[in-house]
């Protein structure tokens, strides 16, 4: 008992351990990236350390622990202390972070526990841009309520409504660029996919043209910069938007906002003006627009691609069996029979013996259950380019491609043995079995014969078959 304890808060402590490393190297990192990046993008403006440390808590629910809140303090102020600033001003701007950051996924969180339904469709964006706008208000008031009163400070106490709204702009602007990356992410296994699945996948070079425009659109931002460059990468953004997924349309956004910064606030005004720290604001909040509403479009873009594939899913099969629909087998079929790639095909007619029968011993529900088993037993013998559809009622149809007369009858006997030997459980019921007669005709390709004229000669085998005592195969 007591070593199990001890083991236990072993691996307690363990795992605590690890959130606080991955905090406090995740913060750190992205202290140092917005550190190194301060030229690039004129001023201090890119600190992806808070959206970071946002999109991890919002991620992963079980690591909201105080060890990860430790991590991320040590990892704010080790960053800050290293790049010269003093230990009260360091833990001030830490403590500002943590405001934003924290109220941000108390926002959150709050929303979406009232409001379930926020958690389907494109509306998930909703509250994640609520309480970014709430959470970031209340860490830059914070932040102009303390910074400017730390020895060392950088913040005067003459402009705050500037100070609050060039702050405000940054730390919004951040999460727009930031917060997608994080959330997005693929998972592990989505990346194992993504490689093992990488040989069998054709590259459309038509799929890199969004991409190529975008470039085309930041080019065109760096060779002619002016106020209007903000609006240049628009149709590119829409195009590519409507087109990739969330994660690449978020490395795009980031690339995107990030040159388009530096070409309208290094290029531009610094041929203009000297009072940057309006404008900046005004560009800032413009970028964020522009990226936010890439994500959006994104966002309701793939959730119609999604809808499309369901709804396109149900529209071709039977909901019951899980099998081809009568109008997608006719559609398939006829383009198998007329389609070079194929010398020969079978139809395979199937009828469950004595299903009326089955319906009215024990009722309609376990008919329902008896025609899904049958399905899955069917499956299990085709291959994955074999067309199965249910016909109507308990009769069912299959196409198979480029199969010989022999084989055809051998798969066909290896399902009618296969279910004449299954028993089948039917909830409280003891458990049933059932046949199945079958009519199987060949056809050289391409077909003198019509497709329904093919069919109609499977299902005058199957009546022969039915006529000789059921529970059989017979070859028209
Ligand atoms: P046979 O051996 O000659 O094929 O006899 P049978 O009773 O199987 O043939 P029959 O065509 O007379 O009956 C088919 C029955 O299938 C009638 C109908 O009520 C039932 N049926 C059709 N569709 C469904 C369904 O979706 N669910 C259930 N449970 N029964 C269905
Ligand atoms: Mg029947
Ligand atoms: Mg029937």
């Amino acid at each position: 008992m007591q070593a199990k304890l001890i083991q236990l808060s072993r691996q307690q402590i363990q795992r605590h351990s690890y959130i606080f490393v991955i905090f406090a190297v995740a913060i750190f990192s992205a202290a140092l990236i917005g550190i190194f990046t301060r030229p690039l993008a004129y001023s201090a403006f890119f600190w992806p350390a808070n959206p970071v440390f946002l999109g991890l808590l919002i991620r992963f629910p079980r690591m909201r622990t105080a060890s990860a809140l430790w991590g991320a303090f040590s990892g704010y102020m080790i960053a800050d202390l290293l790049t010269g600033n003093g230990l009260a001003l360091a833990f001030i701007l830490t403590m500002t972070n943590f405001v934003a950051v924290l109220s941000t996924i108390s926002i959150l969180v709050y929303i979406q526990n009232q409001f379930k339904y926020f958690k389907d469709g494109p509306q998930i964006i909703y509250p994640y841009i609520f309480a970014l706008i709430l959470g970031t208000l209340i860490g830059s008031t914070f932040a102009v309520n303390t910074i400017p009163y730390v020895p060392g400070t950088f913040m005067s106490k003459t402009q705050l409504l500037v100070d609050f709204t060039n702050w405000w702009s940054g730390e919004f602007l951040n999460a727009v660029i930031v917060l997608p990356l994080v959330l997005a992410f693929p998972k592990l296994i989505e990346i194992k996919h993504f490689f093992i699945n990488k040989r069998s996948r054709s590259f459309n070079p038509f799929d890199a043209l969004p991409f190529i425009a975008v470039i085309l659109s930041m080019i065109l931002t760096h060779s002619y910069y002016g106020p209007g460059a903000l609006l240049y990468p628009l149709a590119t953004l829409v195009w590519a938007a409507s087109i990739y997924s969330l994660f690449n349309i978020a490395i795009i956004n980031s690339f995107v906002c990030l040159t388009l910064y530096h070409s309208v606030s290094y290029l531009y005004l610094y041929d203009t003006t000297n009072s940057f720290l309006k404008e900046i604001t005004s560009i800032r909040i413009g970028l964020a627009i522009l990226g936010l509403a890439t994500i959006v479009l994104c966002i309701i873009s793939q959730n119609r691609k999604l809808l499309f594939k369901e709804i396109y899913y149900l529209a071709n099969h039977d909901t019951l069996t899980d099998t081809m629909n009568r109008r997608s087998f006719i559609r398939l079929s006829e383009q198998r029979l007329t389609s070079k790639k194929y010398k020969e095909a079978c139809f395979l007619m199937l009828d469950i013996d004595f299903f009326k029968k089955l319906n009215d011993n024990y009722g309609h529900h376990a008919g329902d259950i008896v025609l899904k088993k049958f399905a899955d037993i069917v499956k299990e013998n085709l291959r994955s380019e074999d067309l199965f559809c249910r016909h109507g009622g308990e009769e069912f149809v299959v196409l198979l491609s480029n199969v010989d007369k022999e084989e055809a009858l051998m798969i066909a006997e290896r399902i009618r043995v296969q279910l004449s030997e299954t028993f089948i459980h039917i909830e409280q019921e003891n458990p049933i079995k059932i046949t199945v007669s079958m009519g199987v005709t060949h056809t050289y390709l391409p077909s003198r014969l019509e497709l329904q004229q093919l069919i109609n000669t499977a299902d005058q085998a199957l009546y022969r078959a039915k006529d000789s005592g059921r529970n059989c195969v017979v070859l028209a």
